[in-house]
Protein backbone atom coordinates (compact mmCIF):
# COMPACT_ATOMS: atom_id res chain seq x y z
CA UNK A 1 0.00 0.00 0.00
CA UNK A 2 1.54 3.58 -1.53
CA UNK A 3 0.14 6.68 -1.87
CA UNK A 4 -0.02 7.74 -5.39
CA UNK A 5 3.04 9.60 -5.51
CA UNK A 6 5.68 7.12 -4.65
CA UNK A 7 7.01 5.05 -7.14
CA UNK A 8 6.71 1.32 -6.26
CA UNK A 9 9.82 -1.00 -6.96
CA UNK A 10 9.90 -2.68 -10.32
CA UNK A 11 12.27 -6.06 -11.59
CA UNK A 12 12.69 -6.81 -14.83
CA UNK A 13 11.92 -10.44 -14.90
CA UNK A 14 12.75 -12.41 -17.73
CA UNK A 15 11.86 -16.80 -18.74
CA UNK A 16 15.30 -17.18 -21.06
CA UNK A 17 14.58 -19.43 -24.41
CA UNK A 18 15.36 -22.51 -22.67
CA UNK A 19 12.48 -21.79 -20.25
CA UNK A 20 10.30 -21.07 -23.26
CA UNK A 21 11.28 -24.10 -24.57
CA UNK A 22 10.71 -26.44 -22.07
CA UNK A 23 7.39 -25.39 -21.18
CA UNK A 24 8.50 -23.41 -17.80
CA UNK A 25 6.37 -20.23 -18.37
CA UNK A 26 3.73 -21.24 -16.11
CA UNK A 27 5.58 -22.21 -13.39
CA UNK A 28 7.78 -19.24 -13.75
CA UNK A 29 5.24 -16.47 -13.44
CA UNK A 30 3.31 -18.76 -11.24
CA UNK A 31 5.91 -18.64 -8.71
CA UNK A 32 5.57 -14.57 -8.75
CA UNK A 33 1.82 -14.61 -8.54
CA UNK A 34 1.79 -16.98 -5.51
CA UNK A 35 4.48 -15.02 -3.94
CA UNK A 36 2.48 -11.74 -4.50
CA UNK A 37 3.98 -9.64 -6.47
CA UNK A 38 2.21 -7.38 -8.93
CA UNK A 39 2.54 -8.14 -13.00
CA UNK A 40 2.78 -4.81 -14.55
CA UNK A 41 4.00 -5.91 -18.08
CA UNK A 42 4.18 -9.50 -20.32
CA UNK A 43 5.32 -9.81 -24.01
CA UNK A 44 6.85 -12.64 -25.84
CA UNK A 45 9.51 -12.27 -28.21
CA UNK A 46 12.71 -13.06 -29.40
CA UNK A 47 15.27 -10.35 -28.57
CA UNK A 48 17.53 -8.97 -31.33
CA UNK A 49 21.80 -9.47 -30.45
CA UNK A 50 22.01 -5.58 -30.08
CA UNK A 51 19.11 -5.52 -27.33
CA UNK A 52 20.82 -8.49 -26.02
CA UNK A 53 24.06 -7.17 -25.82
CA UNK A 54 23.06 -3.93 -24.34
CA UNK A 55 21.13 -5.42 -21.37
CA UNK A 56 24.15 -7.67 -20.80
CA UNK A 57 26.36 -4.74 -21.30
CA UNK A 58 28.46 -5.04 -17.87
CA UNK A 59 29.45 -8.30 -18.90
CA UNK A 60 30.84 -7.88 -22.40
CA UNK A 61 34.08 -8.46 -21.68
CA UNK A 62 33.83 -11.78 -20.25
CA UNK A 63 34.98 -14.81 -22.22
CA UNK A 64 31.04 -16.68 -22.18
CA UNK A 65 29.59 -13.04 -23.91
CA UNK A 66 29.29 -13.95 -27.05
CA UNK A 67 27.36 -17.51 -25.72
CA UNK A 68 25.57 -15.66 -23.62
CA UNK A 69 23.96 -12.94 -26.09
CA UNK A 70 23.56 -16.07 -29.01
CA UNK A 71 21.98 -18.36 -26.17
CA UNK A 72 19.41 -15.21 -25.26
CA UNK A 73 18.73 -14.39 -28.74
CA UNK A 74 18.14 -18.27 -29.81
CA UNK A 75 14.42 -18.01 -29.41
CA UNK A 76 10.91 -16.17 -27.74
CA UNK A 77 11.37 -15.17 -24.26
CA UNK A 78 9.14 -13.83 -21.91
CA UNK A 79 9.68 -10.85 -20.85
CA UNK A 80 7.72 -9.05 -17.52
CA UNK A 81 7.50 -6.33 -15.57
CA UNK A 82 6.86 -7.23 -11.71
CA UNK A 83 5.95 -4.26 -8.94
CA UNK A 84 6.20 -4.86 -4.78
CA UNK A 85 7.95 -3.43 -2.25
CA UNK A 86 11.48 -5.47 -1.75
CA UNK A 87 10.75 -7.42 -5.01
CA UNK A 88 14.20 -6.76 -6.48
CA UNK A 89 15.74 -8.72 -3.80
CA UNK A 90 13.30 -10.90 -3.08
CA UNK A 91 13.26 -12.18 -7.06
CA UNK A 92 16.75 -13.04 -6.65
CA UNK A 93 16.24 -15.27 -3.85
CA UNK A 94 13.32 -16.95 -5.69
CA UNK A 95 15.51 -17.34 -8.72
CA UNK A 96 18.42 -18.39 -6.87
CA UNK A 97 22.29 -18.73 -7.59
CA UNK A 98 23.78 -17.80 -10.77
CA UNK A 99 24.97 -21.49 -10.96
CA UNK A 100 21.86 -23.80 -10.71
CA UNK A 101 23.84 -26.84 -8.88
CA UNK A 102 24.55 -23.87 -6.08
CA UNK A 103 20.91 -22.63 -6.17
CA UNK A 104 19.19 -23.53 -2.83
CA UNK A 105 16.16 -26.35 -3.86
CA UNK A 106 12.98 -24.52 -3.43
CA UNK A 107 13.81 -21.46 -6.07
CA UNK A 108 13.60 -21.41 -9.78
CA UNK A 109 17.08 -22.47 -11.00
CA UNK A 110 17.52 -25.01 -7.44
CA UNK A 111 14.71 -27.09 -9.08
CA UNK A 112 14.29 -26.35 -12.54
CA UNK A 113 17.81 -25.87 -13.89
CA UNK A 114 21.17 -27.34 -14.04
CA UNK A 115 24.21 -25.29 -16.21
CA UNK A 116 24.76 -21.58 -15.64
CA UNK A 117 24.40 -20.98 -19.65
CA UNK A 118 21.07 -22.45 -19.52
CA UNK A 119 19.75 -21.23 -16.15
CA UNK A 120 16.07 -20.45 -17.19
CA UNK A 121 15.53 -17.21 -15.98
CA UNK A 122 16.69 -13.57 -15.30
CA UNK A 123 16.36 -11.18 -12.60
CA UNK A 124 17.84 -7.61 -12.21
CA UNK A 125 20.09 -7.22 -9.59
CA UNK A 126 19.49 -3.69 -8.14
CA UNK A 127 16.45 -1.32 -8.47
CA UNK A 128 17.96 0.87 -10.44
CA UNK A 129 18.88 -1.68 -12.69
CA UNK A 130 15.11 -2.66 -12.63
CA UNK A 131 14.23 0.72 -13.64
CA UNK A 132 17.04 0.16 -16.53
CA UNK A 133 16.13 -3.34 -17.82
CA UNK A 134 12.47 -2.30 -17.76
CA UNK A 135 12.84 0.72 -19.62
CA UNK A 136 15.20 -1.24 -22.22
CA UNK A 137 12.70 -4.24 -22.99
CA UNK A 138 9.58 -2.40 -22.77
CA UNK A 139 10.31 1.30 -23.16
CA UNK A 140 10.06 4.29 -20.74
CA UNK A 141 6.29 4.65 -19.19
CA UNK A 142 4.98 1.61 -21.83
CA UNK A 143 4.23 -0.74 -18.32
CA UNK A 144 0.68 -0.97 -17.53
CA UNK A 145 -0.29 0.99 -14.02
CA UNK A 146 -2.92 -1.18 -12.01
CA UNK A 147 -3.63 -2.15 -8.55
CA UNK A 148 -4.74 -5.56 -8.02
CA UNK A 149 -8.34 -4.89 -6.61
CA UNK A 150 -7.43 -6.90 -3.08
CA UNK A 151 -10.63 -7.77 -1.11
CA UNK A 152 -11.05 -5.45 2.21
CA UNK A 153 -9.10 -8.15 4.53
CA UNK A 154 -6.15 -8.29 2.60
CA UNK A 155 -5.49 -4.76 2.32
P1 LIG B 1 22.60 -13.61 -12.85
O1 LIG B 1 21.75 -13.98 -14.03
O2 LIG B 1 22.43 -14.61 -11.72
O3 LIG B 1 22.44 -12.18 -12.42
P2 LIG B 1 25.17 -12.77 -14.02
O4 LIG B 1 24.60 -11.40 -14.10
O5 LIG B 1 26.50 -12.93 -13.35
O6 LIG B 1 24.14 -13.79 -13.29
O7 LIG B 1 25.32 -13.40 -15.47
C1 LIG B 1 24.27 -13.20 -16.41
C2 LIG B 1 24.02 -14.51 -17.12
O8 LIG B 1 25.19 -14.87 -17.87
C3 LIG B 1 23.78 -15.72 -16.21
O9 LIG B 1 22.43 -15.80 -15.74
C4 LIG B 1 24.13 -16.85 -17.14
O10 LIG B 1 23.07 -17.11 -18.08
C5 LIG B 1 25.31 -16.28 -17.90
N1 LIG B 1 26.58 -16.64 -17.27
C6 LIG B 1 27.11 -16.12 -16.14
N2 LIG B 1 28.29 -16.69 -15.83
C7 LIG B 1 28.51 -17.61 -16.80
C8 LIG B 1 29.56 -18.54 -17.07
N3 LIG B 1 30.62 -18.64 -16.27
N4 LIG B 1 29.45 -19.32 -18.17
C9 LIG B 1 28.39 -19.22 -19.00
N5 LIG B 1 27.37 -18.37 -18.81
C10 LIG B 1 27.42 -17.57 -17.73
MG1 LIG C 1 22.92 -10.41 -13.41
Amino acid sequence: VHSGCVRAEISYIMVKPDGVQRGLVGEIVGRFERKGFTLRGLKLFTPGKELAEEHYKDLSQKPFFKDLVDYITSGPVVAMVWEGDGVVKSARKLIGSTNPLEAEPGTIRGDLAVQTGRNVVHGSDSPENGERETALWFGSGSVEQWQPALAPWLR
